[in-house]
C-alpha cells in the first residue's frame, strides 16, 4: 500500500471511531439542514451558528452513514470554524470540483485534500460530498437536502 492510500485510510478510521463537534448546537439561532444519500443510506443533521459578521461560530453534525460520510462530515466541520460563510459555500464547490474534476488551483481545502482519494471511487462521492451540501443547505436557509 503506499504511504498515501495509508493515510487516507487512517485518517476515515480516525474520525469514524472518533468523529468531531458529533453534537447539534443548543444556540436556538443555530441554523439546521438534513441531508440524505438514499443510496447508500448516509443521513445526517447539520447544525451551524453564524456571528453577525457572518463568520462560523460554532458547527456539529450528527446522525449515521458509512465511514467515509461521517469521517468526511466530521472533517469539515474542523475545516470550516471560524470562515466566513463565503468561504464555506465556496469550499463546498471546491471540494465538490476535487472528486468530480480535478484539484482547483488555488483552492482552500488545506489537510481536507487527504480525501481526494474518494475519486477513484465514484458511487462514493455523494458519501463524501453529502456534508458539505447539508452545511451549504443550512447557511442558505434550506431545509433538506438529497443527492437523489
Ligand atoms: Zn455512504
Amino acid at each position: 500500500m503506499s504511504d498515501y492510500n495509508e493515510l487516507y485510510q487512517q485518517v476515515i478510521l480516525e474520525h469514524n471511531k472518533k468523529p468531531r463537534n458529533f453534537k447539534l448546537l443548543d444556540d436556538p439561532e443555530a441554523k439546521k439542514a438534513v441531508g440524505k444519500n438514499p443510496l447508500c443510506g448516509d443521513h445526517y443533521y447539520v447544525s451551524v451558528a453564524l456571528d453577525e459578521a457572518g463568520n462560523v461560530e460554532d458547527v456539529g453534525f450528527q446522525g449515521d452513514g458509512c465511514a467515509i460520510s461521517k469521517a468526511s462530515a466530521s472533517m469539515m466541520t474542523q475545516a470550516v470554524k471560524g470562515k466566513p460563510k463565503e468561504d464555506v459555500l465556496k469550499m463546498r464547490d471546491e471540494f465538490h470540483q476535487m472528486l468530480t474534476q480535478a484539484l482547483p488551483e488555488g483552492h482552500h481545502l488545506g489537510r481536507l485534500t487527504i480525501l481526494q482519494g474518494v475519486k477513484e471511487f465514484p458511487v462514493r462521492v455523494k458519501c463524501a460530498t453529502l456534508a458539505w451540501h447539508t452545511l451549504a443547505a443550512a447557511i442558505e436557509g434550506e431545509a433538506e437536502v438529497s443527492t437523489e
